[in-house]
């Protein structure tokens, strides 16, 4: 999982808040990492198709810089978009992700207006959330869209619920985990973050050792218990954690 990537200013591409910059990778950081995993599937005889790069946000980035490094490399994006930002400031174009899905990348929502939080929103809100993402995707790029990602990772039955009403059969979290899970016939998938300040034999770890994902899963499975007991004070303090040990 990646959100926006900058070449000059990190305020470029995407959003600006605290949390938003520290998932921000400078490009030459970036096409470190898709090369490392390039030359791991190639040493280990696995398919591009097998990795999965996605990234969250919709950031002019998606367009400039990302897209061309992956094809470089011979992978494709899966672009998670949130509708309300398109045209805006640092944000992709109509045209950017019609060229985007015909260059054999993947569209998907990432809701309409980014909510801090969507599992806190009404079951009317969450629904028009996924409606109107979808609906202005499949407009754009003339086909039905079917993959999404949660902003924030804030999961929740009524999210999946939701999801599934308006066409989704692939929904994506930020729970950092290989296995997929079926619920209400939607494909639940977690992803990890790959962030600036990985090397690359940790990068190279998450790919081929089971105790670096178990020690990731368990630092966001404690993430999880604090966002239940914190409850709102939670997202605050996210912020220092982030921002003062990147966690
Ligand atoms: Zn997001």
């Amino acid at each position: 999982m990646y959100h926006c990537v900058y070449k000059d200013d990190i305020l470029e591409s995407g959003f600006i808040n605290n949390t938003a910059l520290a998932y921000k990778l400078r490009a030459s950081v970036f096409e470190n990492q898709v090369a490392l995993i390039a030359d791991y599937c190639i040493k280990n005889r696995k398919p591009m198709a097998s990795v999965t790069f996605t990234f969250d946000d919709g950031g002019i980035s998606f367009y400039n810089i990302i897209a061309p490094i992956l094809e470089k490399y011979g992978f494709k994006g899966t672009f998670f978009i949130p509708t309300a930002y398109i045209g805006t400031k640092g944000f992709l174009n109509k045209e950017q992700i019609v060229e985007l899905y015909h260059r054999g990348h993947i569209i998907g929502s990432h809701s309409h207006t980014h909510p801090e939080n969507l599992s806190e929103l009404s079951p009317k809100q969450i629904d028009y959330e996924w409606q109107k993402s979808i609906d202005l995707l499949s407009t754009i790029i003339g086909n039905i869209v079917t993959v999404a990602s949660i902003p924030n990772g804030f999961e929740s039955k009524n999210i999946i619920e939701s999801a599934k009403r308006y066409g989704i059969t692939r929904l994506y979290t930020s729970n950092p985990t290989t296995s997929y899970k079926e619920v209400e016939g939607v494909t639940i998938i977690g992803r990890y973050a790959l962030q600036s300040n990985f090397s690359n034999q940790y990068v190279l770890s998450i790919l081929h050792s089971k105790s670096t994902r178990l020690r990731i899963q368990m630092r966001w499975i404690i993430l999880q218990i604090a966002k239940e007991i914190l409850g709102k004070k939670y997202i605050e303090i996210h912020k220092i954690l982030f921002n003062k040990f990147r966690i």
